[in-house]
């Protein structure tokens, strides 16, 4: 989790940071390494946060727990909705799939049909024309 430290605050960085400065110690308007406190366990120590007993950065800080537990709590809704999304965009897309084999196949057998009924047309006009002529030349073999 970004903490900016100027301020102390969680969730910017010091590049953008528009707010006072605060001591990471102390909670004074100046920056950590002005701090007059040098022990990490003094009594002086204030978070700038919360108030506490503990350095602004501390992890036992409320305002840092809160705040993670708010963003793990976001990063856990995000997670579930990309799965959900995932599932739901995963349907439409194998249903059309379907869909569509089932209309080629469909088709596919229309066109087949249609080349079976052409050919066979296009046989009997040839018996026909076969059976024309076989009659022409009967008839000009019985003139
Ligand atoms: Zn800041
Ligand atoms: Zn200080
Ligand atoms: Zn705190």
């Amino acid at each position: 989790m970004t903490q900016c430290h100027k301020c102390q605050k969680w969730g910017h960085t010091t590049k953008s940071c528009n707010l006072k400065t605060s001591c990471m110690k102390c909670a004074g308007e100046h920056f950590t390494e002005q701090c007059q406190i040098k022990e990490m366990n003094s009594d002086k120590i204030k978070c700038v946060n919360c108030g506490g007993n503990h350095v602004a950065s501390s992890t036992e800080c409320d305002v840092y727990i809160s705040r993670k537990n708010y963003i793990d709590k976001k990063q856990q809704e995000r997670e579930e909705k990309r799965k959900t999304t995932k599932f739901i965009l995963a349907l439409p897309p194998r249903k059309n799939y379907w869909e569509n084999k089932k209309e080629e196949e469909k088709k596919k057998t229309e066109e087949k049909r249609k080349n079976d009924e052409g050919r066979e047309a296009r046989e009997k006009q040839q018996q026909v024309t076969k059976n024309n002529n076989t009659q022409e030349e009967k008839q000009t073999e019985a003139e």
